[in-house]
């Protein structure tokens, strides 16, 4: 039997392959719903996601499992992307042209010669994000648009920042686009397509519930919080549910925090192993919806603001993505507060969340008090974990001192301690049903498939 713990799309991904390989498994999860950070929630006939949602078509095997499991409910929908810049809205991924009209031609030219004489001079790999963003992007579009963005939404200065938080993302800002988009005056990145992503009818948590479907009769267990793990030599043993007691195990997947998953192992693990996630911690974020009597607001996929100004990082109009999120003739706004477990926007009440973020909307003229007909605010735990300067090296010295159990794998954000889309929770559970069904091929797990799932 295969245990998966955390029903998030990590594990549910896991679940999914498990079944169409034919290897029994169980995904404990620990809410009442599964899909974890990547649900769409429903209030008084609003949808809104988990934070802004897209799909990223970057592995053509993955896309064509989603497109498979999902039919005619993933639509193809094209809505660009813009920054809240001074007042106006400038085109995300960044685009030069765009860049040249917002800022002015003299200004622009200088934020130019920066990017140019980064990319000549650069030799050395950045240390940090800040030394990364300003080394690809110049000074001037660095602090205009990264490095406020960057540290509010991870909660560290950049240049404690590992340059990984660029997220493979921050791409359209090369040199090459430079220089042809400001001499040629055509914007390449139309023919990139940025603003162009699968997305499902009802909303992005659409995914997760057909995978949790496709997981087979009894499989995704909602209401199983994990408390303990058994382990002796080389292998887990047992994992124990909340109320419910002790599973034997062949082989584990945890999505869990790497910090939780070794405080719940038994016998206890040394301090000095619980030291080592001592440095490893995770980001919330805090969303604040907004109900309201408009037809439609901005237009846009995601609008992102960079300033200290605002509390949140991001803006979206759920409607923009699919119309089926806000009954006809309505509207919504969702405002991502990113934030640690002890600041107030976690720890307030949900009145108070809306307080800090509606002036705001009503100051940039995108709410009018007399349109908001409800408000709901969601806390996302363990949204992002926190790439610090040296993440890596303590996430491999983990990970290193946990491969001495043969029997046990990592996937997910938490469990892998890595900046990771749904596209590629399918992928890790799609490679390790694969190693999982070698090793049963090879006699290396017993696959055994009890009939009785607690022995104690
Ligand atoms: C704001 C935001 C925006 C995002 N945007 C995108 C996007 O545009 N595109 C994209 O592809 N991805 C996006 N993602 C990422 C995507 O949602 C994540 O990949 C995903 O939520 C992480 O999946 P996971 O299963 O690793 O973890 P989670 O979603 O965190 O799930 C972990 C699960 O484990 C459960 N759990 C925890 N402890 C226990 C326990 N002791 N016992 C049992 N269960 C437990 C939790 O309840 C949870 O359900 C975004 C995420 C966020 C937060």
């Amino acid at each position: 039997m295969l245990i998966v713990l955390g029903g998030g799309p990590a594990g549910l991904a896991v679940g999914w392959y498990a079944r169409r390989a034919g290897i029994p498994c169980v995904v404990f999860e620990a809410g009442p719903r599964v899909g974890g950070n990547c649900v769409t929630f429903e209030v008084d006939g609003f949808r809104f996601d988990s934070g802004a949602h897209r799909f990223h078509d970057k592995d053509p095997q993955v896309t064509a499992d989603v497109r498979a499991l999902m039919g005619e409910e993933l639509q193809l929908i094209e809505v660009p992307s813009y920054i809240w810049s001074e007042g106006a809205l400038v085109h995300f991924p960044l685009s030069p042209l765009n860049l040249m009209r917002r800022m002015g031609v003299l200004r622009f030219a200088q934020a130019a010669a920066q990017v140019i004489a980064g990319r000549v001079a650069r030799r050395t790999e950045p240390g940090n994000f800040e030394e990364f963003a300003l080394a690809i992007y110049g000074r001037i579009v660095a602090e205009r648009f990264l490095l406020n963005y960057s540290s509010k939404l991870w909660g560290l200065p950049c240049d404690r920042l590992s340059p990984d938080v660029a997220g493979r993302r921050l791409s359209g800002l090369g040199l090459k686009t430079f220089l042809i988009e400001a001499w040629g005056g055509v914007r390449v990145q139309d023919r990139h397509l940025d603003g162009r992503f699968l997305y499902p009818r009802d909303g992005y948590g659409r995914i997760v519930e057909r995978l949790a479907e496709e997981c087979g009769e009894g499989v995704v267990q909602p209401n199983s919080r994990v408390t303990g793990i058994g382990h002796e030599g080389d292998r887990i043993t047992w994992v124990e549910i909340a109320g419910r007691g002790r599973v034997d195990v062949d082989e584990v997947v945890s999505t869990l925090p790497l910090d939780s998953f070794l405080r719940f192992m038994t016998p206890a693990v040394e301090p000095s192993v619980l030291a080592m996630v001592g440095g490893m911690n995770y980001r919330n974020v805090v969303l604040a919806a907004f109900f309201l009597k408009r037809s439609a607001i901005n237009g846009a996929g995601t609008v992102y603001f960079p300033s200290d100004e605002f509390p949140f990082t991001r803006i979206y109009e759920p409607r923009n993505r699919s119309r089926a999120m806000s009954p006809p003739g309505y509207t919504s706004l969702v405002a991502e507060v990113p934030c640690d477990s002890s600041d107030g926007a976690w720890t307030d009440s949900d009145r108070a969340v809306v307080d800090l973020v509606q002036p705001h909307l009503e100051r940039i003229g995108w709410i009018r008090p007399g349109d908001i007909v409800g408000t709901a605010v969601r806390r996302l735990s363990h949204a992002y974990p926190v790439l610090e300067k040296g993440y890596a090296g303590r996430v491999k010295e983990v990970h290193g001192w946990l491969s001495r159990f043969k029997n046990l794998r990592f996937s997910g954000r938490s469990g892998k301690f890595r900046y990771s889309w749904l596209h590629e929770m399918l992928r890790f559970g799609r490679d390790i049903v694969s190693e999982a069904a070698t090793d049963r091929a090879g006699g290396r797990v017993a696959g055994t498939t009890s009939e009785k799932l607690f022995t104690a």
